[in-house]
């Protein structure tokens, strides 16, 4: 049996036509996505109006658990983020997951694999190593397994909103790393018929991989989320082993040609302030250049500071003046303190020991 939350509408389809012929095939693929993707959360599914003959044979081949259970979560007292500890029921690792509460919004913070192998030097994911990389329907079962949760416990702030809004690759690991699911995982989300997200409402996050990149920019219309760190190549390096082999500049240059051919697709840069390594004037003055002609908009997101990490947080004097020298030179701008500090939720300390079988 294969999982159905592992699947796009298309392969369905082909699957249908190769059973029964291709006749009405597409007609039945659709039935059965608006079935059980109709429902939030998604439950017990009634076939009514399916051919017995279709409903039995896609029962004997398609299951419909959700890959994860929550092994533990933490709620913030801030801000009502709450982080779930998810066990992959297929081999027990754990992974986490965030949902961020914000403005009317309910953001989802996903994992694509369990620990990532890019080893950012301000990351405790980065410390784990990469232990494996998620399937399609353990990236898109965290949304579905954070659903059912809400529904059967309406008393946390979280639950109060109807589903989740906004969907952030940002969580244990760097997705292009595991791009043909990440790939496979957007197609599900963002399915009219499937969990019906707009484009625009989900983020890919990466620290620039080539050429995963393009086929990102190629085979999907999310908005892709850039984390950059440092605009001084030498530097970036040493922040982020990446660098090395995929240059910034030449990644930025990734994104300005495809800007420039008319896309309307939403470009962020992601840069994490460290006290006295990244945050001086000639930093955002190089940053402002690098990015000249590009459309972006820049997070500017103090250090999450957390135990062993030999980086530290600026104080907010410095990190206003720094999105003060980027605002001057027409740039958007914003401060991200982050949500969930308190339950370790921040970007950069998805971690850890537990992520190891337990
Ligand atoms: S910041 Fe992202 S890409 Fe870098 S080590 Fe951490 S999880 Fe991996």
């Amino acid at each position: 049996m294969k999982s159905f939350f592992g699947q796009n509408r298309s392969k369905l389809v082909q699957d249908i036509a190769n059973t029964f012929g291709e006749l009405k095939s597409q007609l039945r693929a659709e039935q059965l996505f608006r079935k059980i993707y109709k429902q939030n959360p998604i439950q017990d599914v009634d076939f009514e109006g399916l051919s017995e003959e279709v409903r039995k044979w896609f029962l004997n081949h398609y299951d419909l658990n959700i890959p994860l259970e929550i092994h533990e979560l933490q709620s913030s007292t801030h801000d009502g983020s709450v982080k779930f500890a998810m066990r992959l029921k297929k081999d027990g690792r754990l992974v986490e997951s965030v949902l961020i509460p914000e403005r009317g919004r309910l953001t989802q913070c996903i994992s694509t694999q369990v620990g990532c192998a890019q080893a950012c030097r301000f990351c405790q994911t980065g410390r784990m190593g990469l232990l494996r990389s998620l399937t399609t329907e353990e990236i898109v079962g965290q949304v579905i397994l954070a659903e059912k949760w809400k529904a059967e416990n309406p008393n946390f702030q979280v639950s109060s909103y109807k589903q989740v809004t906004n969907i952030v690759y940002m969580g244990m690991g760097e997705p292009l790393d595991n791009i043909d699911n990440v790939i496979e995982s957007t197609h599900i989300f963002c399915d009219n018929l499937g969990l019906n997200f707009s484009p625009n409402k989900v983020t890919i996050s990466t620290v620039g991989l080539m050429p995963a990149l393009n086929q990102v920019l190629e085979n999907t219309k999310v908005a892709v989320a850039l984390s950059l760190h440092s605009p001084f190549e030498a530097e970036r390096s040493k922040i982020m082993p990446v660098n090395v082999k995929h240059p910034i500049t030449e990644v930025v240059r990734t994104i300005k040609e495809h800007s420039k051919n008319g896309s309307r697709r939403s470009f962020m840069i992601q840069y994490t302030l460290l006290r006295g390594i990244n945050d001086s004037k000639e930093h955002a003055e190089a940053l402002v250049s690098l990015l000249k002609d590009v459309s972006v908009k820049i997070n500017l997101i103090p250090l999450n500071e957390h135990e062993g990490a030999s980086y530290r947080r600026p104080d907010l004097g410095r990190v206003y003046a720094f999105q003060q020298e980027l605002k001057k030179a027409g740039m958007v701008a914003t401060v991200r303190l982050s949500k969930g500090r308190d339950i370790q939720a921040a970007c950069g300390q998805l971690i850890k020991d537990k992520a190891i079988k337990e």
